[in-house]
Parts: structure tokens; sequence; C-alpha cells
């Protein structure tokens, strides 16, 4: 079993819908800590990915993340623009000319993708960020990957790790970002950020985990 190039344009269709249903939890998970604007950038950026879908339609999976990450570059504003445009980008950069991924490939791009995040923002665990859902993703997807599991089990171990990693932003106190200007006063809340990478990982265990 492999993630098919079909598989991936339904994950990235199903995620814009996703973040198109929680525009409105994200932007008041962003209104606690932040400037209350992270729905609407991520639903802006991704609606723009969706207008791009038909010309990525029978495209290798580096090309088409390629141009997800593009395309959020070029409509996202914000600190989430720029480092969900480098998730993609990096992303994309590891499975040029693909048509399918094995899970060891999957495992290896979302690597190089969250590494790109840290690079970009330099953000470490515990700093209350995406980082916080997306580096726990990794780290359980390559322990699957080593322990022979199915593709649907380790996808499922990676969500289930990411949202652990979101809830565990709650308590703490934000040191990267907007969020970080309120010190400890940004303990008690959930980041969005993290929220949104947890949707992204949680949809891809979601849409590629059926087969
Ligand atoms: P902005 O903070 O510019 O309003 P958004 O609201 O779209 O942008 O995104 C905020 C999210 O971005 C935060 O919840 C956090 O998860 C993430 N973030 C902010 N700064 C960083 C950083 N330096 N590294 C990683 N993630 C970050
Ligand atoms: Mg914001």
């Amino acid at each position: 079993m492999t993630i098919r190039q079909e598989d991936v344009l339904a994950w990235i269709k199903t995620y814009a819908g996703i973040i198109a249903e929680n525009k409105e939890y994200l932007t008041q998970l962003d209104a606690a800590i932040g400037d209350a604007d992270h729905g609407a950038n991520m639903n802006r950026g991704f609606q723009a990915v969706v207008g791009k879908m038909p010309e990525m339609a029978d495209k290798d999976i580096g090309t088409i993340l390629k141009t997800v990450g593009m395309t959020l570059l070029s409509t996202v504003g914000g600190a989430g623009g720029p480092l969900y445009g480098t998730l993609f980008l990096q992303a994309g950069m590891k499975s040029v000319g693909k048509m399918e991924l094995t899970l060891e490939d999957w495992a290896t791009m979302l690597d190089a993708a969250v590494s790109g995040v840290v690079m970009r923002g330099k953000a470490e665990l515990g700093d209350k960020t995406m980082v916080d859902a997306l580096t726990p993703a990794v780290q359980a997807l390559k322990q699957a990957c080593e322990a022979g599991l199915d593709i649907p089990t380790a996808l499922k171990n990676s969500a289930t790790a990411a949202q652990e990693g979101m809830q565990k932003t709650i308590p703490l106190v934000a040191r990267k970002g907007r969020a970080s200007y309120l010190g400890e006063r940004s303990a008690g809340h959930q980041d969005p950020g993290s929220t949104s990478s947890y949707f992204l990982i949680k949809t891809a265990a979601d849409t590629w985990g059926k087969a």
C-alpha cells in the first residue's frame, strides 16, 4: 500500500475544507493570545490553493506541494503564511517527480518540512507554537517506520502525537510569535498554529488511512 498522487490532492482539498469549517475556531484561539487572524489567514491561503487545484491535477507530488507552498507564501501574511509555505515547499523538495509515496517517503518529507519550519521560525519544542504539534508527529512517524507498522496505524499514531502536542501547548508560556508579547498571560490557552497543524496531520491520517 502506498500514498498516491490523488491521495495527496485529496488531503489538500479536505484540509482546505477543514480550515474553512474551523475558521472561526482558529480565530477565537488567536483572539485569546494573538491578533485574531489565524483562521482568516489560513482560510485565505487554502482557498487560493483550491483555486490552483485544476492546474495541479496531473502533476507529480513534488510539484503539487511546491505549488501549495508558493501559493501560501504569496497569499498568507503574518507568521503563519511563511511557516506553512516553508512546510509545503520543503515537503515538495523531498518528493520531486514522485507519483506515489511509501510511509518512509512521507516520514522523510514531514521531517524535512518541520526542520524547515524550525529553521525559519527558530521555535523549539515547548515554545508554544505549531512546532509543538508537528515535531511529535514526525517522531511518531519515524518510530512507526522503525517498528514496521502499516500506513493507517502509523498515520493514526502521528495524528495522536500531534493532538497531544497541541494539548500540551495550553499551560505553556509562549516564547515565539505574537503570543510571546503576552508573557505569562499566554498560559492557559491553546496555541492556534499548533491546532491548524494538528488538523493537517489528522487530515492526512483520515484521508490516507482508509485504503
Ligand atoms: P500572526 O502571528 O502573524 O498573526 P498567525 O495568526 O497566522 O500569524 O499564526 C500564528 C501562529 O503561528 C502561532 O499560533 C504559532 O503556532 C505560529 N508561530 C508564530 N511564530 C512562530 C515561530 N517563530 N515558529 C513557529 N511557529 C510560529
Ligand atoms: Mg495572528
